[in-house]
């Protein structure tokens, strides 16, 4: 079970997590973040795809597609991404003991020189969260695309994320190929549709998301 647009009760009880960036911007903006790459027969797609309307994104990689990967990787760098640790092995926090789940992370903070940190399916015991909390940016979003779900249509996908996006939303989709067939449909659509609205899509970065909360009442006016 999953929630496509995640409720602001939940958002408030784990208040130092990011859920969305809520600074001011002069253009409405959104944040795409792409997990669980990189892999080469999606992620240069992507670049490809993000380029084309000067967006910047956030890949939360797996470290171990980054060992396999690193050229696919240094594009993504190269492009002007940022990345973030998504452990080395996609664990999941609820199953793992704490030991290993850290010397996970490290393992993929080798690999990867970030301060961002997106646990795999947002899973995190509250002893983790305030163990990464020291090291890095525990970020993650107000909005699913589903593209992981093999029971939605890249239709569903393309309306979670419209229905439910607003300025400053970090939405999440995959650059995974269980979500491949989805992502080609319904990135080159997302990135159309917000575009036309005035939109631009820019990255997370440490200090962006440090920044005070203050979305200008003209981005409030176009949500
Ligand atoms: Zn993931």
């Amino acid at each position: 079970m999953y929630l496509i647009k995640t409720p602001r009760v939940i958002q408030k009880l784990f208040p130092t997590f990011h859920w969305r960036a809520e600074h001011a911007t002069a253009q409405p903006t959104l944040y795409l973040t792409f997990d669980d790459g990189p892999i080469p027969q999606l992620t240069p797609w992507v670049l490809e795809q993000l380029a084309q309307y000067d967006a910047k994104a956030t890949f939360f990689c797996v470290g171990n597609n980054v060992r396999r990967y690193s050229s696919v990787l240094q594009a993504v760098v190269d492009a002007g991404h940022t990345v973030g640790n998504h452990t080395m092995h996609h664990l999941d926090g609820w199953k793992t003991d704490n030991v290993p789940y850290f010397h996970d992370v490290r393992h993929c903070a080798k690999q990867l020189k970030t301060t961002l940190f997106r646990p795999p399916y947002g899973r995190l015991k509250p002893s983790q969260a305030q163990f990464l909390q020291r090291h890095y940016e525990i970020v993650m979003w107000d909005v699913l695309s589903g593209d992981f779900d093999p029971e939605l249509t890249p239709d569903d996908c393309f309306d979670n994320v419209v229905n439910n996006a607003r300025p400053g939303s970090i939405v999440v989709l995959h650059d995974s190929l269980k979500a491949e067939e989805k992502v080609r449909n319904v990135l080159p659509r997302l990135l159309a549709h917000y575009h036309k609205l005035g939109y631009v899509f820019d990255r997370l970065t440490p200090e962006l998301l440090t920044q005070p909360a203050a979305l200008s009442d003209v981005q409030l006016k176009t949500a």
